[in-house]
């Protein structure tokens, strides 16, 4: 039988998707099931982890349905995941013994309180490329072991823990695998992103046993084949990896200096920092980017809360336009926002400026500011603090990139990408394919296989389909610029002004 496709499990916060594509690229069907999300107390989020498995599988065989193919013909699977969400099992039983602590639930805050009051950041940063926060799974797992009083199995050796690669390629590979990817170990805050090691000091800090931990292997490398239950033929899983990094993989970005923005809820911004590990001094994290033939590539890391979400609130609580794609049509109405800045700190701002009580706001209003202006503003928004977090990147690196790469929902806006390319003065790039999470994860997939034999084999195959090029006179962009950095001081000193 010929081996003619490559698949992504693309396992995500609020679903479970399974794409299949040809060797080339194409996106031939796919198919999602969303799960329920369990919020028993105000900030916390959880998944059954039977719910994660149910959805998965049944997307996985909806989608080869859907393709009218044959199981035999797949060449090889990819994994790739919502990251830090955290699992404990019994390695006997395969049980879960609580339900997947997700990467937004708040409930460790003050174990990292206490863990930075401790005096442990710098150590930790140091090591782990993170700013230690409750979002990466190490605190999590603690809290487990401490809620549930299971220290002592825990060092036993009796317990799994997993982040949801990890989790999958236990249930849904031959002879149970207890492993995880490069990309997925980094956000545990367990892992030395130096060394690519769990770290012994690490571990002390957190108080979690060595002997739970799964076995950290490259990003494409077969760790087994499916379960023969699931498709009725064994398949070979040939690479796990975290959604943002698959993203930047799916994206082609195997340089340094390249980078890619996603455009989803928030922003997710990745850029590939080479083959040494770099601290930045810009406050954004330092990730691996992937884990080839054990060579470790870099990519610093950075999120805007609020992307496409501030779309939503336009439609949702303002009622400002009806759909999303309607937000085009009202920017473009007008010449220009009027001089009006909309700031979306609704939750505080993430990278670069870090300012967990700051709050939305919208300055520079006349008499005359209309609906459409600050639908534009709102947009606008999106670009200026894109354009922050790529200069944060790019002070780091000593350069800024010539293009970034774009992708997610909101990339579908045309105005927004140029007005993106405008403010940032570089090239924009839209791919044909824009399910570049579930992408990476099929191209690493099929390199692990020898489907392909180089990252170049693979640059070749992704193709654009949009360009934005810059149009805004220069005298402009820094006019505009200054007014977005004056707004965000605003909202700066409406949080350092509280008492
Ligand atoms: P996620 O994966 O985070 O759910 P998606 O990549 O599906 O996000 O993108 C959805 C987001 O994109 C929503 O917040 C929506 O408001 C925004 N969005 C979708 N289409 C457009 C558009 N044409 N213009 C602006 N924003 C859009």
């Amino acid at each position: 039988m010929n081996k003619r496709y490559i698949v992504a499990l693309d396992q995500g916060t609020t679903s479970s998707r399974a794409v299949i594509f040809t060797p080339e690229g194409k996106l031939m069907a796919s198919a999602s099931m969303e799960f329920k999300q369990h919020y028993p107390q105000p900030g916390w989020v959880e998944h059954d982890p039977d719910d994660i498995l149910f959805s998965q599988v049944e997307s996985l065989r909806s989608a080869v349905r859907k393709a009218n193919i044959n199981p035999a013909e797949i060449a090889s699977i990819g994994i790739t995941n919502q990251r830090e969400t955290t699992l404990v099992w019994d390695r006997e039983s395969g049980k879960c013994l609580y339900n997947a602590i997700v990467w937004q639930c708040r409930r460790t805050a003050s174990l990292v309180e206490k863990i930075v009051e401790e005096g442990k950041s710098d150590i930790i940063t140091d090591k782990t490329g993170l700013i230690p926060d409750a979002y990466f799974s190490a605190t999590k797992i603690q809290w487990i072991l401490d809620k549930l009083n299971l220290h002592e199995r825990a060092e036993k050796g009796e317990l799994c823990f997993g982040t949801v690669d990890s989790f999958l390629a236990w249930n849904l590979v031959k002879g149970h695998p207890h492993v995880t990817d490069a990309t997925n170990a980094s956000r545990t805050m367990l892992y030395n992103l130096r060394t690519q090691s769990w770290d012994d000091e690490l571990l002390k800090i957190f108080n979690i046993p060595r002997a739970m931990l799964p076995q950290v292997v490259d990003t494409a490398r077969i760790i087994g084949f499916l379960d023969d239950e699931i498709l009725g033929v064994p398949i070979p899983v040939g690479a796990m990896v975290g959604d943002q990094q698959s993203a930047l993989f799916g994206q082609a970005c195997f340089k340094t200096g390249m980078a890619k923005n996603t455009y989803g809820t928030g922003c997710f911004m990745l850029m590939n920092i080479g083959e040494e590990f770099k601290k930045s001094n810009n406050r954004l994290v330092t990730t691996t980017a992937w884990r080839l033939n054990g060579k470790p590539t870099y990519a610093f890391e950075g999120s805007i809360f609020m992307g496409g979400a501030t779309v939503q609130w336009l439609r949702d609580e303002l009622k400002l336009i009806s759909s999303a794609p309607e937000s085009e049509e009202a920017a473009l109405s007008v010449p220009d926002s009027g001089g009006a800045y909309l700031v979306p700190a609704f939750t505080g701002f993430g990278a670069p400026h870090w300012n967990m009580y700051a709050r939305g706001t919208i300055v520079g209003m006349t008499r005359g500011t209309n609906c459409a202006q600050i639908v534009r503003a709102a947009l606008e928004s999106i670009a200026y603090q894109s354009k922050d977090l790529l200069d944060a990147m790019a002070a780091d690196l000593g350069s800024l990139p010539e293009s970034l790469k774009v992708d997610g929902g909101a990339s579908a806006n045309r105005f927004l990408m140029q007005f993106q390319s405008d403010i940032m003065n570089i090239k924009i790039i839209r791919p044909e394919v824009l399910e570049t999470t579930a992408l990476g994860a099929a191209l690493l997939a099929g390199l692990a296989v020898g489907m392909y034999k180089s990252l170049d084999e693979i640059a070749s195959v992704w193709e654009a389909q949009d360009e934005f090029t810059p149009k805004m006179k220069e005298e402009d962009r820094n006019l505009a610029l200054k007014g977005w950095q004056r707004a965000v001081r605003a909202a700066l000193y409406w949080a350092d002004d509280r008492e």
